[in-house]
């Protein structure tokens, strides 16, 4: 069997997603690039977390193509392909139906910089207009809006998350959905009071050595 390792974190990271409560069923999608081979580990469409076992990960190339697996890819797989094919730097593919983020992606919205955690993303978690589930259109969608970003809102849809690494592309969803919570509750007391640009450029460059660093 191929790229093991990635098949195993597929299987890990998706129970991890349904645990953390960040999507329900089979809904969402993950994948992980290997640069080594350009070959791609991605889970199989519409089986549940729970159930999947590395064996059912499907493993395509760079154009889609299966190399290996018994099943059908996510339905996800042309939005995950444009993204690799858009940002270089990335190895990882998280896709979210997680409540609060789906919430803001429900009302056409952005979010904005309302907590500085949004850097997550950037300065912002821009928004791709909607189009249906699995659709070419959705992926052109996806790799028009998230320019520099490292997260997306699906329109009346869910959210995209992405990464150095699968652990990386999992925290940006897990922050973003905590950032979408907030201004969801801001939002519904008040008006939200937002970071401002200088602030979040400041942000930005204290997280490229925030934590312990190599040789720390
Ligand atoms: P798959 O089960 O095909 O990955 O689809 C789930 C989903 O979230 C579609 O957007
Ligand atoms: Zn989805």
């Amino acid at each position: 069997m191929q790229l093991l390792e990635q098949r195993q974190q597929i299987v890990d990271f998706g129970v991890k997603m349904i645990k953390a409560g960040l999507t329900t069923g089979s809904g969402g999608n993950l994948s992980i690039l290997c640069p080594d081979n350009n070959l791609i580990a991605i889970g199989p469409s519409g089986i549940d977390y729970v159930d999947v076992k590395v064996e059912d990960v499907v493993i395509v190339d760079r154009k889609g193509k299966i190399v290996e697996g018994k099943w059908k890819p996510s339905s996800e797989l042309s939005f995950h392909l444009a993204l690799y094919d858009k940002r270089s730097e990335i190895t990882a593919v998280v896709h979210t139906h997680s409540v609060y983020a789906t919430t803001i992606a429900c009302l056409n919205w952005e979010i904005p910089a309302v907590h500085y955690l949004v850097a997550f993303s950037g300065k912002k978690v821009p928004l791709a207009p909607y189009a249906t589930f699995g659709s070419t259109e959705l992926a052109t969608n996806v790799a028009n809006n998230i320019g520099e970003h490292n997260a997306l809102l699906l329109a009346n849809h869910g959210l995209v998350a992405i990464g150095a690494d699968m652990n990386n592309a999992f925290n940006v969803a897990e922050e973003i959905e905590l950032v979408a919570r907030i201004y969801y509750q801001a939002k519904s007391i008040g008006q939200p009071v937002l970071v401002d640009d200088a602030e979040m450029e400041r942000v930005m460059g204290k997280f490229k050595t925030y934590g312990q660093q190599d040789g720390d």
